[in-house]
């Protein structure tokens, strides 16, 4: 069997010894303990084969990295120079650099922030700083066994577990996957026969007083203490453009997440348009696109009509073609809203199922949708382009709302009433929307006194 990369090129080669079913179930429940599919890879191992295969690698190049390639070592190269030191220690810091959960900060990134702290903050001889290109399992305390056993290949015959280790976060339930402790609690039962000793890291809490951090259970009851959550380094630092305060992080390393996490209202946002033909959504849509112009923000508006004549140029109105033709402004909406843009849709979109598909591949947090709500009648009258006359002539098939279903949304971030607002209130709605969440800047005398949603 010929494994090669995305580009085709053959990275090694297996000579099968075994192919086996294995059972999704089992497996999830013994390495994750959970089916839930909330956990990424349980979700995840749902689109996997149904055979497994196993057996000899013999590996004939490396895949090829282009990032950070002076840390790109292999096992044998940080043996060497871990061999080289005394016994009294040396950090191998060691970040793993394959997919990881949505989310999460992108390697790049954590990778430049340990590089300034490896270069600001330690003795060149006493740190080395390496690459691990290892897809996150996210499977808590068998996670970290399984990186122990990888750390100790490298060399490593310490390894350190902080608080929640390769957790997923919640269940379904809300509840954690995973104790906070149980991966250092597996790990020590296991550490002898993995020749690896467990260094355990504790929750710690900075004493502002004293200027130092402290484990959290070791701090008498009424101490002031401080500490700054993900959640509020996210919303209440990054998203608003506020410094994070050197207590808590390096300035070097603030100032590499605040240039990958800009404030909100320099983050990308799509606004989503779904509604009947002639609801008016690109008639809202092009007073939002000027209103947001406006106030700073760099739009693209992608009409379902507008896009036919070229990215979907040649695609009819079948169901399947519709669907694409969906999907393709949804592709490009995420593109412009991961490089912080406003993408603006407008197009009937009839079907749930593929805007919750847009919803996802865009991310949850910077999507809105916009239900336009005008009644059949409403729009049928309307009738702009013709399309409703000759959908009841029968010569147009499959036409939304006559003979094709309009899948309202369940839950859509703004609702719009066309009837009894003009397309100019209904655009100043959404602005005013965007700008509660932060993606537009307005004074605050606005925020408060504005329109209720
Ligand atoms: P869609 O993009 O949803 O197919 P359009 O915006 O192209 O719809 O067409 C909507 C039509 O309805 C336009 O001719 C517009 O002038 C008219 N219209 C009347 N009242 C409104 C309103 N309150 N909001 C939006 N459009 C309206």
């Amino acid at each position: 069997m010929a494994l090669r990369d995305a580009k085709n090129d053959l990275l090694a080669v297996m000579t099968i010894e075994e192919i086996y079913a294995w059972d999704l179930a089992e497996v999830a429940q013994k390495a994750f303990d959970t089916l839930d599919l909330r956990h990424p890879l349980v979700a995840e191992m749902h689109h996997w084969g149904k055979l497994h295969i196993s057996g000899k690698l013999q590996v004939l190049q490396l895949p090829k990295h282009y990032d950070f390639q002076g840390l790109r070592l292999t096992p044998a190269q940080e043996l060497t120079k871990r061999a080289t030191q005394e016994v009294d220690g040396v950090l191998l810091l060691h970040p793993s650099v394959g997919m990881t959960k949505p989310g999460d900060v992108d390697h790049y990134t954590r990778v430049r922030a340990y590089k300034a702290l490896a270069a600001g903050y330690y003795d060149p001889n006493r740190i080395l700083l390496a690459l691990l290109p290892l897809a996150m399992r996210l499977a808590g305390p068998r996670e970290a066994l399984w990186h122990a056993l990888i750390r100790r290949n490298h060399g490593a015959n310490h390894f350190i577990v902080g608080r929640d280790h390769a957790g997923p976060g919640n269940d379904s339930t809300g509840q954690p996957f995973y104790g906070p402790y149980d991966a250092q609690e597996l790990l020590q039962r296991y550490s002898a026969e993995l020749g690896v000793s467990m260094v355990p890291f504790r929750e710690l809490v900075y004493l502002p007083e004293q200027e130092r951090y402290e484990e959290v259970s070791r701090i008498p009851s009424g101490t002031r203490t401080a500490s700054i959550s993900g959640t509020q380094v996210r919303e209440q630092y990054l998203n608003q453009g506020r410094t994070l305060p050197p207590w808590f992080t390096r300035p070097e390393v603030a100032e590499i997440l605040a240039e990958t996490y800009p404030p909100r209202h320099r983050q990308g946002v799509c606004i989503w348009f779904t509604g009947l033909s002639g609801a008016g959504k690109s008639t809202t849509a092009e007073v939002l696109t000027v209103l947001l112009l406006e106030h700073g923000r760099q739009v693209t508006l992608l009409d379902g009509d507008v896009v036919r004549t070229h990215l979907s140029k040649g695609l009819g109105f079948s169901k399947e073609d519709r669907n694409t033709n969906i999907r393709r402004i949804g592709f490009v909406a995420a593109e412009i809203v991961q490089h912080d843009g406003v993408a603006i849709c407008a197009a009937v979109s009839p079907y749930r199922a593929t805007r919750n598909d847009v919803r996802n591949l865009i991310g949850s947090e910077h999507f809105v949708e916009v239900f336009v709500d005008t009644p059949l009648e409403v729009c049928e009258t309307r009738d702009t382009k013709g399309m409703y006359a000759k959908a009841r002539r029968g010569e147009i098939k499959d036409f939304t709302g006559i003979d094709d279903p309009y899948e309202p949304p369940a839950q859509p971030e703004v609702t719009l009433d066309t009837v009894t607002h003009t397309p100019e209130e209904n655009a100043r709605l959404i602005l005013h929307y965007l700008g509660q969440h932060g993606f537009v800047r307005m004074p605050t005398g606005m925020l408060q006194n504005g329109m209720k949603i």
